[in-house]
C-alpha cells in the first residue's frame, strides 16, 4: 500500500485529524446536512497553525491546501494532505506572520459516496457564482443532453452516445466535445456538471471558512488538489488569474512557465469553466494578493473519464448504489480519479512534495 492512501473517506478523514492534531495545529470539524454512507455524518474539516485570528489582528501570509472539490479525486489530494504533515512540515519554517490552513474536503458528499458532484448533484466547482453572475448552459450541451444523461443504462445506450460523441469528435474536435460536456450547466438539475441554482451548502461554508482566515491577511496561497484531465502521473497547474496577471506570473516563477496554465486563454488539459472555488474565494478577498490554482493530476483518456462520469450521473439519478452494476460503476469512476496502480499514487505523493515545497518557499521567503 503507498503510504496515506486509505480506503475510503472516513479512513481519510481519521488520518487527517489524526496527522493534524499531533503537529499542534487547531481542528474544527463543520457538519453538513447531507449524510454519508451508513447515515454517518460528513463535515468539512480544518485544520489551522499560526497567530490568533481577532478583530484586530491575524496572519499576513497564509498557505492553504484544500482537496476533494470533485468528491472522486479526494483521495489524493488528502494523502497529499497527509504527507505534509507528517513528512513536510519539519523541514519547513513557518514565519510569525505566516499561517497553514488545511481545508479537508470541500465537497465531503462526494468523497464519502465517490462522486464527482454533491448531494445536490451540484459541480461545486461551477457553483460558487454571485446571484447576479449569469448561469449559462450552452447549445451544445444541450444537444448532447440526452446521450449524455440516459434515463436506460445499456449497452446499447452506451454504443449510441459512443457513435454519437466519435461524430462530434470528427466535425468539431476533441476540445470542442470536451467543452461541450465539461464546462458545466446551468439548465438541467439531474445532469452531469450540473452547477446548481444557488451555493450550495459546502460553498457558503467555504466562503466563511476561507474569509475568516483570510480577513487581515496580505498575501495567500490556495493549492486545491484534483486529479483527471491531463497525461498520466503529470500536473498542470490550472492558474486562477489570467496570463500575465500578477497572480499568474507569481504562479509561473514558483513552479516554472511550463507547468502553468489558464485554462481560458490557452492552450491546457481544461476547459474554460466559470464558478470556480478557489477564483470565488479570491474576489471574496481583494484585499490579499491571492495566488490561486487547481493542482491537476492526469489519469486516463478524456473518453473513458467522460464515460465513466455518465454512469455515475445515470446511477445518481436511476440507478441502485448496492447492486452489482452500482459497485462496478462506483468503482470504475473512482478507478478514473484515484488509479489503484501504487507507480501513479506515488507519483501523486512526488508532485504534492514539489508543488508544496515550491509555493511554500516562494510566499515565504
Ligand atoms: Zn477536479
Amino acid at each position: 500500500m503507498v503510504a496515506y492512501f486509505q480506503p475510503d473517506y472516513y479512513a481519510f478523514r481519521n488520518q487527517f485529524r489524526e496527522l493534524a492534531t499531533q503537529r499542534g495545529f487547531a481542528l474544527e470539524a463543520h457538519t453538513l446536512k447531507a449524510k454519508g454512507p451508513g447515515d454517518r455524518d460528513l463535515t468539512i474539516d480544518t485544520a489551522y497553525l499560526g497567530p490568533m485570528i481577532t478583530d484586530t489582528s491575524g496572519p499576513a501570509r497564509v498557505f492553504a491546501v484544500s482537496c476533494g472539490t470533485h468528491g472522486t479525486e479526494g483521495p489524493s489530494g488528502s494523502a497529499v494532505q497527509a504527507q505534509f504533515l507528517n513528512d513536510m512540515l519539519d523541514e519547513l519554517t513557518l514565519p510569525d506572520d505566516g499561517a497553514i490552513l488545511l481545508v479537508h474536503a470541500h465537497n465531503p458528499y462526494g468523497f464519502a459516496w465517490v462522486r464527482r458532484q454533491n448531494e445536490d448533484n451540484v459541480d461545486i466547482n461551477r457553483n460558487f457564482l454571485e446571484p447576479e453572475d449569469p448561469r449559462p448552459t450552452s447549445q451544445n450541451y444541450r444537444d448532447v443532453y440526452d446521450i449524455l444523461n440516459p434515463t436506460d443504462l445499456t449497452d446499447e445506450t452506451t454504443a449510441e452516445f459512443v457513435e454519437k460523441a466519435w461524430a462530434l469528435v470528427d466535425k468539431h474536435g476533441m476540445a470542442w466535445v470536451q467543452q461541450a460536456f465539461t464546462e458545466g450547466q446551468y439548465e438541467f438539475p439531474r445532469g452531469v456538471y450540473y452547477g446548481g441554482k444557488e451555493r450550495v451548502e459546502s460553498n457558503r461554508r467555504l466562503s466563511g471558512i476561507y474569509g475568516d482566515v483570510l480577513r487581515h491577511a496580505k498575501e495567500a496561497v490556495l493549492i486545491d488538489m484534483h486529479t483527471g484531465a491531463g497525461d498520466y502521473a503529470t500536473y498542470e497547474a490550472l492558474s486562477r488569474h489570467e496570463v500575465g496577471a500578477p497572480g499568474y506570473q507569481w504562479l509561473c516563477e514558483a513552479l516554472g512557465e511550463e507547468n502553468v496554465k489558464y485554462p481560458a486563454g490557452e492552450e491546457s488539459v481544461m476547459t474554460p469553466t466559470q464558478g470556480n472555488v478557489t477564483a470565488g474565494i479570491c474576489k471574496e478577498n481583494p484585499h490579499a494578493d491571492i495566488r490561486a490554482f487547481s493542482c491537476e493530476i492526469g489519469t486516463f483518456e478524456g473518453a473513458r473519464m467522460i464515460l465513466a462520469e455518465r454512469a455515475e450521473g445515470w446511477l445518481w439519478a436511476h440507478g441502485d448504489r448496492d447492486s452489482e452494476q452500482g459497485k462496478a460503476i462506483v468503482a470504475e469512476v473512482g478507478e478514473c480519479s484515484n488509479p489503484a496502480d501504487p507507480d501513479w499514487r506515488e507519483k501523486v505523493l512526488d508532485i504534492g512534495d514539489e508543488v508544496i515545497t515550491a509555493c511554500w518557499n516562494k510566499l515565504f521567503s
